[in-house]
């Protein structure tokens, strides 16, 4: 019979992950503990995996489990995890890629509707009584009508957008490190370019140092003054400083955004702001894609510990073959 290795959760998961993975493996949930630090260095001998959604895995916590194999995140991005770190000991980080992606771009052709139309606002005309007592929501000053999608980040999430944006007739560019020979939508090499090309600039790029604060007071300036900028991939990519400025000054016209700087606070200058939509991080959030993502977990650490082989390893810790 196949041992059971000890996994460590830190913090609560779904019941498919949680009931997944005890059918499997000794599961170390220690947010239940008092301490739960404490709770963490008791085991920390014996984990070998630790399953993980939202908390920070950095060098120092990684330095805490002398027999960890595989860090199995809760998610597709995973910038709070130090993959190269894990990669560079031998640690496999996997993420939950695809199963996820059709509904964030959904997620992202609605906030941008919403943000061109207004939708959210005239909702709240209505019911705040207006339409009956005040009249008609005022027509927008936006229209989707001849406006051209720029792309962050075409990787699975943006082609979906793409996809979705080519059925509504909007011309899509595109910005990443690579052109990609496969892809026909114009490829500007750099982000600037691409603000300067188009109108609507839909951010679906993941975290990290490599791309923090790439939107910035340069890029909103390129964007211009019927700008309207859609941030659906990481927070961290843009700086809400220069966004706010960018909005209170109509440098760009509006902002949608389901991803922030420091979640879940939202400073209160964005709220003030009249021109923005703004959304909860809920790209992924419907029971059936989370279950997905779940089950993508409980697959990754089964599939480790009883083959070598994770299913969705992450390209930062190539796994042994
Ligand atoms: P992919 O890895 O398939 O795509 C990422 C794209 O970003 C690639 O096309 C890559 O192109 C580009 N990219 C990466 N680094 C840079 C960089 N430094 N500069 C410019 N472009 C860069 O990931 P997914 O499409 O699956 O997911 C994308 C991101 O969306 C996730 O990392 C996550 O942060 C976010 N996300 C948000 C959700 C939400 O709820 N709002 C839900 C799910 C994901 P190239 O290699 O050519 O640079």
């Amino acid at each position: 019979a196949m041992t059971r290795p000890d996994i460590l959760m830190p913090s609560p998961m779904r019941d498919i992950v949680t009931a997944g993975l005890e059918a499997a493996f000794t599961v170390h949930k220690t947010y239940d503990a008092a301490e739960p630090e404490a709770a963490i260095d008791a085991v920390a001998d014996r984990i070998r995996g630790i399953a993980v959604v939202g908390r920070r895995i950095d060098k120092a916590m990684v330095d805490r489990f002398p027999n960890l194999e595989i860090v199995a995140n809760f998610g597709v991005g995973y910038d709070n995890v130090d993959a190269a770190y894990c990669g560079s000991k031998g640690i496999v980080v996997t993420n939950t890629p695809d199963v996820l992606t059709e509904e964030v771009a959904d997620t992202a052709i609605g906030l941008m509707l919403m943000t061109v139309r207004e939708l959210s606002a005239a909702e709240r005309w209505l019911r705040a009584g207006k339409w009956e007592n005040e009249g008609p929501y005022p027509l927008t000053r936006a229209t989707l009508r001849g406006r051209t999608l720029g792309i962050l980040g075409l990787g699975r999430i943006g082609k979906a957008i793409a996809h979705r944006a080519e059925a509504f007739g909007m011309p899509v560019h595109y910005h990443g490190r690579h052109r990609q020979a496969d892809v026909a939508y114009t490829y500007h090499d750099s982000l600037v370019s691409l603000a300067e090309a188009v109108d609507t600039l839909m951010l679906v790029a993941p975290g990290g140092a490599d791309t923090h604060h790439m939107v910035g007071e340069r890029v909103l300036k390129a964007l211009g003054p019927d700008g309207i900028l859609i941030n659906v991939g990481r927070g961290t990519v843009v700086s809400e400083t220069a966004l706010v400025a960018a909005l209170r000054k109509g440098t760009i016209l509006a902002a949608g955004l389901d991803v922030f700087e420091n979640e879940p606070h939202v400073p209160q200058a964005l709220v003030d702001c009249p021109n923005v939509v703004l959304l909860p991080h809920v790209g992924s959030a419907s029971v059936h894609t989370r279950n997905a993502m779940g089950q993508l977990v409980v697959d990754n650490l089964t599939a480790w510990f009883r083959t070598g082989k994770a299913v969705t390893p992450v390209p930062e810790t190539p796994q042994r073959t």
